[in-house]
């Protein structure tokens, strides 16, 4: 399965927002995207003017790097939400939220999308009581998430259960703590999704 193992930090100063790709480290000093605020590499303290075509491809890679999908399933995530009905961005943010890893993400069980999707493939989850190690598997409503029973003594699980009780879990999920589970209410709606994106610009890209 295809990702992305260069370093995450130079994705942020691309796209000149911070990611939150490392978990811990982006709430601390260490931050690179707050160290050095300008794009990586020889030329990236020069100023440049964003063309139209710019802009928009810049929304769709920052969307990509945020869920931490490739080009090829972004592309079929478009096509998915062309499909649906309703608003084709909406939709589109509303597919990638509903993968596996974003969900785990969601509910606190990883401190990053990276780490989540790590954790999934390791298979510590459930998905209405079958194991599921496909971080792009994608939730429905009504669908519960659990932290798999022989995972729960893990120390890492334990130190990241320790700071989930202080988390908010977004309105379109409901985080059962005593089970260590999440059920999937709704689809997320667009208030609920706090990724930094202008999806409108995604959909004129793919529209070209
Ligand atoms: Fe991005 Fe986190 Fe690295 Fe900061 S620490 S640049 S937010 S991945």
């Amino acid at each position: 399965m295809a990702r992305y193992t260069d370093a995450s930090c130079r994705l942020c100063r691309r796209e000149a927002q911070k990611l939150f790709l490392k978990g811990e480290r982006c709430y601390t000093k260490k931050c690179s995207a707050e160290k050095r605020a300008y794009a990586p590499g020889q030329h990236g303290q020069q100023r440049k003017k964003q063309s139209e075509y710019g802009l928009q491809l810049r929304e769709k890679q920052k969307a990509k790097r945020f869920y931490g999908v490739l080009e090829r399933q972004f592309g079929s995530y478009f096509d998915m939400a062309v499909k649906r009905r309703g608003v084709t961005g909406t939709n589109l943010l509303q597919i990638l939220e509903s993968r596996l890893d974003n969900v785990v993400y969601r509910l606190g069980l990883a401190s990053s999308r990276a780490e989540a999707r790590q954790l999934v493939r390791h298979a510590h989850f459930t998905v209405n009581g079958q194991k599921v190690n496909i971080p792009s598997y994608l939730v429905k409503p009504g669908d519960v998430v659990a932290l798999r029973q022989k995972s729960r003594s893990i120390d890492k699980f334990k130190s990241i259960l320790e700071i989930t009780g202080s988390k908010i879990v977004p309105a379109w999920l409901e985080f059962d703590y005593d089970n260590l589970s999440g059920r999937v209410v709704s689809l997320a709606a667009r208030e609920d999704v706090d990724v930094q994106v202008s999806e409108h610009l995604i959909v004129e890209l793919y529209s070209k």
